[in-house]
């Protein structure tokens, strides 16, 4: 069952976590240009209906992961936010789970109905360092969404998430970066989140070790299919 929809495609790189963009590292196999963000096919996808009425996009985990190959709030994709916003409302059968970089849109983009937000809507913040981390949790904590998360992924250094973890933080989910010039993601960066996820009661969820992992001074170099399986080992999740 496809639980994945994704209204358009092709993102900008704008900040340090975007230098290996995985969406630009797909599209470059098949020579495609992923800066130019065009709508897909599928963009109505959730409001689809077979013959007999059910729809087309009903996944039993009941979450639809959103705008994966794109971010939902990027200037590209004003035009086209509104029609999404409203077949996500026609969809109180389903969470939306939508990760961006561009928080600091967040108010311009929402619907006017939106109030305190649309209880199916989950957003996560993604951090890569410490100076995104500064930027964009500010904007986060105090934005009118009622299921929020962060997500350390690309980790490209120690950051101190500490200050944001509030109660309405419910998970920080921590990765490396994978790809041929994947940069190094350190266990002792993961541990701390680890810890302050601990000190604030957050759960913390280790995703996976990126393609070049630090542990204990020593480099080691992970194949992509193992990347997930080696973070699980660690059994270091907080539930
Ligand atoms: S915001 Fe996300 S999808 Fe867009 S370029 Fe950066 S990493 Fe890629």
């Amino acid at each position: 069952m496809n639980d994945t929809w994704n209204p358009w495609h092709g993102c900008k790189k704008f900040s340090a976590g975007c230098l290996n963009c995985y969406v630009y590292r797909r599209d470059a196999q098949f020579d495609k240009d992923s800066s130019r963000v065009v709508k897909n096919k599928t963009f109505y996808l959730p409001a689809e209906r077979y013959k007999y009425g059910t729809y087309k996009m009903s996944p039993e985990s009941g979450v639809i992961y959103t705008c994966f190959t794109s971010d939902f709030f990027i200037e590209d994709a004003d035009e086209w936010r509104g029609e999404c916003w409203q077949m996500i409302k026609q969809r109180p059968d389903m969470t939306f789970f939508i990760i961006t970089k561009r928080i600091y849109r967040f108010e311009e983009c929402i619907p006017k109905d939106w109030g305190s937000g649309y209880d199916n809507v989950h957003i996560c913040c993604t951090c890569e360092n410490q100076q995104e981390t500064d930027r964009r949790l500010p904007i986060f904590i105090s934005a009118p969404i009622k299921k929020k998360s962060i997500i350390c992924e690309p980790l490209l250094e120690h950051i101190d998430l500490s200050k944001y973890l509030i109660p309405e933080i419910s998970r920080v989910v921590v990765g490396g970066e994978s790809g041929e010039n994947a940069r190094p993601c350190h266990y002792d960066w993961v541990l701390s989140l680890r810890e302050q996820c601990r000190a604030a009661g957050t759960h913390f969820s280790f995703k996976q070790t990126g393609a070049v992992f630090i542990k204990d001074g020593r480099k080691y170099i992970i194949p992509r299919k193992m990347q997930h399986a080696q973070a699980k080992k660690a059994g270091i999740d907080l539930k």
